[in-house]
């Protein structure tokens, strides 16, 4: 696949945390939206010159000579077809490379990407949607509240660093939006598993979690054995991880065979989250 680029024309402040960056390219006038509410793509950035490095395509993949450059998932916010453009929206975490990115980001800075996937996948009958993330949820969030009908009941608890963290979101379902300030996002350990575990689930709810993936690890337990939800109703999305240079090197250290296994997990294991609960558990043995 070719990469589709994006150059920035807008950029809009949405709260003292979010900032939007429209992008418009000719290449965007295909590009192929699955119009799933939290699709989204891995986005390439410039290096430290301010270039995009450019890949060379060897069938699906894309191959880059020497360092590999920072690539992280962001959510397409809106797509227009028409007008070739795409909006992101970008935390300001302080801390990453794509953070530091969007805030300093101005017309005419480029970015590049892969075709968008969506993971939001919600049964046909479903009645009531829940919907629990963390600021970097918010865009994908936004996204699935509009799509939802005026039959739909939803409740979204959103955790965020501060008060001036909160955005407005529009829907035709009937919404309840909860904000609890002050706790995950890097800031303090997080609420989410805690918030569902005090969560009221009818049989036709689906769920849906965004954020850290250290605390989602607890969430998804929780929701697929304590209260044994089957794995048609719901979606726990690890988004963002504490301290990821630190995992990574711990990740990197670990002997060819152990990493051999846990890849293996998910074709050997065919019931992927089955194999989820097994790659769950080893990593936590690492101390992963
Ligand atoms: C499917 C998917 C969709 C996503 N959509 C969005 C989106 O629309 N908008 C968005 O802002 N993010 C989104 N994310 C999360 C985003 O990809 C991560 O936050 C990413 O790590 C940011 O990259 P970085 O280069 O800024 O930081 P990194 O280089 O990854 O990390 C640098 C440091 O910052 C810390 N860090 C990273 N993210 C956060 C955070 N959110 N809060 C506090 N500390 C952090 C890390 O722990 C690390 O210590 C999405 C993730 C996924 C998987």
């Amino acid at each position: 696949v070719n990469p589709f680029y994006g150059t920035v024309r807008r950029t809009a402040r949405l709260s003292a945390g979010l900032v939007r960056l429209t992008l418009q390219h000719e290449t965007l006038h295909s590009f192929p939206s699955t119009g799933v509410g939290d699709e989204y793509v891995r986005v390439h950035f410039p290096d430290e010159s301010g270039e995009l490095r450019e890949p060379r395509i060897d069938g699906d993949n894309w191959v880059f000579d020497g360092e590999y450059p920072h690539v992280q998932p962001y959510t397409v916010r809106r797509h227009d077809a028409a007008a070739g453009e795409i909006d992101i929206d970008f935390v300001l975490h302080g801390h990453g490379r794509a953070a530091a990115f969007a805030s300093a980001a101005k017309p005419g800075d480029r970015l590049m990407f892969g075709s968008p996937r969506g993971l939001y996948e919600a049964p046909e009958d479903v009645g009531r949607c829940v919907f629990v993330t963390d600021a970097t949820g918010i865009p994908a969030l936004g996204r699935l509240l509009e799509q939802l009908g005026d039959h739909a009941h939803a409740l979204a608890v959103v955790e965020i660093a501060e008060d001036g963290h909160q955005i407005e979101f529009e829907s035709a379902a009937r919404l309840d939006v909860q904000w609890i300030v002050g706790r995950g996002n890097g800031v303090a350990p997080s609420a989410m598993t805690e918030v569902l575990r005090s969560v009221e689930l009818t049989d036709d709810t689906y769920v849906w979690v965004a954020g850290e993936a250290g605390e989602l690890r607890e969430a998804r337990r929780h929701l697929r054995h304590d209260r044994a939800l089957s794995a048609t109703r719901y979606k726990v999305i690890g988004y963002w991880r504490h301290n990821v240079d630190e995992w990574l090197s711990r990740w990197n250290a670990l002997d060819e065979e152990t990493t051999r296994r846990l890849r293996d997990v998910f074709t050997e294991v065919a019931d992927q989250e089955q194999a989820l609960d097994i790659y769950d558990e080893q990593l936590e043995r690492l101390g992963l």
